[in-house]
């Protein structure tokens, strides 16, 4: 049975992957930061509802020892990886030159250099196996950049870069890797933003509405499959025409 392993599943996008994967017959490991509680609920829904073996992890992406252990747990269980999905993510609005040092080292930490750590955790499994797919999560802002998100559309610009660099170094052993950049999509993450700034998202647009998690759960799901085994090192923009 083959498993995939995604970070950030106790929520938002993270958790919409993990069904996606569970409903396509992988075992599932879901990693996360804090929210325990919510993880292993969800752990528990996908065992119950598509009789998969799931369980949540505690692991904070941005710390090496702890990626390595999480991808660990995962070949210890189910001897193979075959999916690594790089979900977990933070966010950040703050003028350029008031983003403090430890704001940038945290953003960096997470979003990009979460996804280094538990790629080469993986990677090594997936070459020897010779076969296997790293999907990362990115943004639009990685593509074009937004204000007041600098240290954020830094991150998420590099994963890009990360995702076209390995795609050339692992394609010869049959891995593939790709990028999703989602646009605005409904969860946590948009807490912070009101109303009127939401309903200026949906008009920028074209498609006319934001976007749910599933929407980027059925094209990681795409990515992961077969019917992709010809794409790697690709940025797929999920964002309703905003960035074209
Ligand atoms: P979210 O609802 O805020 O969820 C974030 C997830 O990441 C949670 O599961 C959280 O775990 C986990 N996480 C945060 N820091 C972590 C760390 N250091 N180590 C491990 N896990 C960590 O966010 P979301 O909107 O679903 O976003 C998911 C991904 O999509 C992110 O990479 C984000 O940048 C990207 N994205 C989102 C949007 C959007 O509009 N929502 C747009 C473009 C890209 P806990 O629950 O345990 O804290």
């Amino acid at each position: 049975m083959k498993t995939a392993v995604v970070t950030g599943a106790s929520r938002g996008i993270g958790a919409a992957i993990a069904v996606a994967m569970a409903k396509n017959g992988y075992n599932v490991i879901l990693g996360y930061k804090e929210n325990k509680e919510k993880c292993e609920n969800l752990a528990k829904v996908l065992i119950e509802g598509y009789g998969i073996a799931a369980f949540a992890v505690k692991a904070d992406v941005s710390v090496s020892k702890e990626a390595d252990a999480l991808i660990d747990v995962a070949y210890k269980n189910f001897g193979r990886i075959d999916v690594l999905v790089n979900n977990a993510g933070i966010a950040g609005f703050k003028l350029f030159t008031e983003i403090s040092d430890e704001e940038w080292n945290d953003m960096i930490g997470t979003n990009l250099t979460g996804v280094f750590n538990c790629s080469r955790a993986a990677a090594k499994y997936m070459v020897s196996a010779h076969s296997g797919s790293i999907i990362n999560i990115s943004s639009m802002w990685g593509q074009v950049g937004a204000s007041c998100e600098v240290h954020y559309s830094a991150a998420k610009a590099g994963v890009i870069g990360l995702t076209q660099a390995l795609a050339k170094e692992l394609a010869p052993s049959n891995v593939r890797v790709n990028c999703i950049c989602p646009g605005v999509i409904k969860t946590d993450m948009l807490q912070s933003i009101d109303d009127e700034t939401i309903d200026s998202l949906i008009e920028e647009t074209p498609i006319g509405r934001i976007g749910t998690p599933k929407d980027i759960a059925d094209s990681v799901a795409f990515l992961c499959s077969d019917a992709s085994s010809f794409i790697t090192g690709q940025v797929l923009g999920v964002n309703g025409g905003f960035v074209i």
